[in-house]
């Protein structure tokens, strides 16, 4: 066995299984061996029966003190009580007649579950039993690992402790010295420790070695995929004869001060020796689109194309109508390359694009495709750029220019990232925040409420659209799958119409249409045809429909904030005052202080900082988008190393990655845009 070895070989894999462990992503042994737990059950931190709060999942050492009952119909059921010397609680399993035999009076076992207090007191329904034998020590802590169907915790476990014996021909990232000055475990060791850990603070001493190693990789591939543009040249682009003033002039609105200022930052560097790497940060509304048309006008105007991509079909088509509106009384063309192009049509936008005809390519990713050829890109721009992943946004740069000579490239972001992960994502970019909102801006106010009031919602929803405004309303969330979204905003919206918006003309929009079909929807809505917009997430990032001024979010505590927040941020976006209203019956405890959040603040920083600190990095990036951080074991509480991780990365770049080729080999891998290509060797 190796790390190659393909799971079907695996002891207690076998054909059938080795299928189930694919939908988790895992082929290969060293796949398996890098697995890690999701959680643990820590079933060693044991507790007295009277110190026990209702609810409360905990580990219990309990004797046996009454004669086991059995009974029930279809369902089988057995009942006795165990205590200690603090109290009794009440057992139950369903059909597992067999454990009446296991359950004599007298004998002590460790119960694991949850314990509630009911009507007859303190009880546990199926808790995880072990008996306490003498001279058996039991496991303290339990893995518990991500499943999917056809997989047990069981079965995944002893898999994993079949490649176990691999950990020690894991090499190392980084050489004993330096393992040393960072108090850092040999990575077999720390990998094996992750998997079976003797306490929290094995699982801590863990997961620091590896968080460490993942960020020493991501930094130096960073530094890897940079080295060719640290020699490279910019496109020297100048103010002569651009007339930038007549363009801010055509514009409906003057710019802010902030907008004001981060133009001028940009053209700045677009007029400079090297390429332009500049992140502009603002929160939802702030205004980032014109800012970015005034970089493309004076690209244009200085003879250069531009690209302009973004994350959705959506928002690439909207973005190429109001770049349109905007540029082309300037006789600046634009032209939107999507994947829902037929084949006529994209050949013949490549066509023009490549001889230089159009001026602006508005897209998704269908633009990075090798199919696409510039005549003379000058500047790339991504909106929304924590979507796409780090090394998917430098392969856009590599499209233009020739030679060392590279375009000029803008990333736009709206979700506030706290400085330590920007760090991460963004590494040295020079960066311009718009932190200051459009004039005449109201806070959205929002609200939480039961579904009981959602009538009265409804009713609020119709006052608004008699009144002259639209809504949107963002559908129950079934499971994160695109047919199941497609039901459900169908079945939303057809509810509606049968209901009391018979009258009212209704939108649906779901990630299962074609982008034809969305784009319809989202131009009946913008005209003001649709007065109600029934949509899945999908309308999330940058739509903007400035006379929409309610949105109703159903099933709120299935977001997480930063998600909320973007999604309130489709409102509010006018002179009228707007508001937002999140619905949820499972509002209480944690999900009720998270919720808050979001009607106690606008403040994109103050949200997304919280949303961190609950969940960690790859959620908040949304489960989707975690490949963006090509992390298995780094979170948000690892964020504190990252300093010292780009410190030593830099340090041994200077040196020499060639005395380190472990480190080299990995990081390269992920330079070269296979962000999924941290597996182990
Ligand atoms: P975001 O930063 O979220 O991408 P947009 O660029 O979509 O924001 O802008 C939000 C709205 O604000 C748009 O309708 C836009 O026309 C408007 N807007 C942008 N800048 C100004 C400004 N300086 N004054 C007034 N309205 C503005
Ligand atoms: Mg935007």
């Amino acid at each position: 066995m190796d790390f190659n070895t393909p799971l079907q070989y695996i002891k207690g894999i076998g054909e059938a299984r080795s299928k189930c462990f694919s939908k988790l992503g895992l082929s290969c042994a060293g796949d398996l061996l890098t697995f890690y737990p999701r959680t643990y059950e820590y079933r060693g931190e044991t507790k007295k029966i009277a110190d026990v709060c209702d609810g409360e999942v905990c580990s219990l050492i309990l004797t046996v003190d009454s004669p086991v009952k059995t009974g029930g119909g279809k369902v089988q059921y057995i009942k006795f009580t165990a205590g200690d010397d603090t109290g009794t609680v009440n057992i139950t399993f369903f059909n597992q007649k067999w454990l009446l035999k296991v359950f004599s009076q007298g004998r002590a076992f460790r119960f694991y579950g949850k314990v509630s207090f009911g009507f007859y007191g303190k009880e546990m329904v199926s808790p995880e039993v072990e008996p306490i034998l003498h001279g058996k020590k039991l496991c303290d802590v339990v893995p518990i690992y991500p499943l999917t169907k056809g997989l047990s915790q069981k079965t995944v476990t002893s898999a994993v402790n079949n490649v176990l014996a691999l950990a020690d021909s894991v090499k190392d990232v980084l050489p004993e010295e330096i393992r040393k000055k960072y108090a850092l475990l040999k990575a077999g060791e720390a990998i094996k420790m992750l998997h079976h850990p003797a306490d929290r603070s094995e699982v801590a001493k863990a997961k620091r070695t590896l968080a460490f190693e993942e960020l020493v990789v991501f930094q130096t591939a960073l530094r890897i995929s940079r080295r060719g543009k640290v020699k490279s040249t910019g496109i020297k682009m100048s103010f002569k004869n651009s007339g930038v003033k007549q363009f801010f002039e055509s514009l409906p609105f003057s710019l802010t001060g902030a907008q004001e200022k981060s133009v001028k930052e940009i053209l700045g560097d677009m007029c400079g020796d090297t390429p332009m790497t500049r992140l502009l940060q603002g929160d939802v509304g702030s205004g980032k689109t014109a800012v970015a048309a005034a970089a493309v006008y004076f690209a244009v105007k200085n003879g250069y194309q531009c690209a302009f991509m973004a994350p959705t079909e959506i928002l690439a088509s909207q973005h190429a109508k109001t770049l349109d509106k905007m540029l082309s009384p300037f006789g600046i063309k634009v032209g939107l390359l999507t994947g829902g192009l037929t084949k006529k049509q994209r050949t013949l936008l490549q066509a023009r694009l490549s001889e230089g005809a159009i001026d602006v390519a508005v897209g998704t990713n269908a633009l990075i495709q090798n199919s696409v050829e510039y005549h003379n890109l000058g500047l790339v721009i991504t909106d929304e750029q924590h979507r796409f992943g780090v090394m998917q946004r430098a392969r856009l740069t590599e499209k233009g220019g020739s030679g060392s000579v590279k375009p000029h490239m803008l990333v736009m972001s709206a979700t506030p990232i706290p400085r330590t992960l920007s760090l991460i994502l963004y590494g040295d970019l020079d960066i311009s925040v718009l932190d200051e909102l459009p004039p005449g801006r109201q806070k959205v106010d929002t609200y939480l409420v039961g579904s009981d009031k959602r009538e009265r919602v409804f009713k609020m929803i119709r006052s608004r659209i008699e009144a002259g405004n639209q809504a949107y309303i963002i559908c129950p969330l079934v499971e994160e799958n695109e047919e199941s979204d497609k039901q459900s905003a169908e079945g939303y919206a057809e509810a509606m119409r049968r209901g009391s918006f018979s009258d009212i003309n209704i939108g649906m929009l779901h990630g299962k249409m074609t982008p034809s079909e969305k784009e319809e929807i989202m131009r009946s809505f913008s005209k003001g045809d649709t007065k109600i917009l029934v949509s899945t997430t999908v309308v999330e990032v940058g739509v903007d429909v400035p006379n929409a001024t309610v949105i109703l979010i159903e099933n709120a505590e299935c977001f997480g904030l930063s998600q909320l927040h973007q999604l309130r941020g489709r409102v509010g976006r006018g002179k009228d005052k707007s508001m937002c209203v999140l619905m949820s019956d499972h509002a209480y405890g944690k999900t009720e202080n998270r919720l808050k959040i979001m009607c106690e603040t606008n403040d994109g920083f103050a949200i997304a900082a919280a949303d961190l600190d609950q969940r960690g990095p790859g959620d908040f990036f949304g489960e989707k988008q975690s490949g963006v951080l090509a992390f298995k074991v780094a979170s948000a509480a690892d964020m504190n190393m990252l300093e010292a991780a780009k410190k030593l990365s830099e340090e041994l770049f200077d040196k020499g990655l060639e005395s380190y080729p472990v480190l080299y080999q990995k990081a390269s891998v992920i330079a070269s845009g296979n962000e999924r290509g941290n597996k182990i060797s």
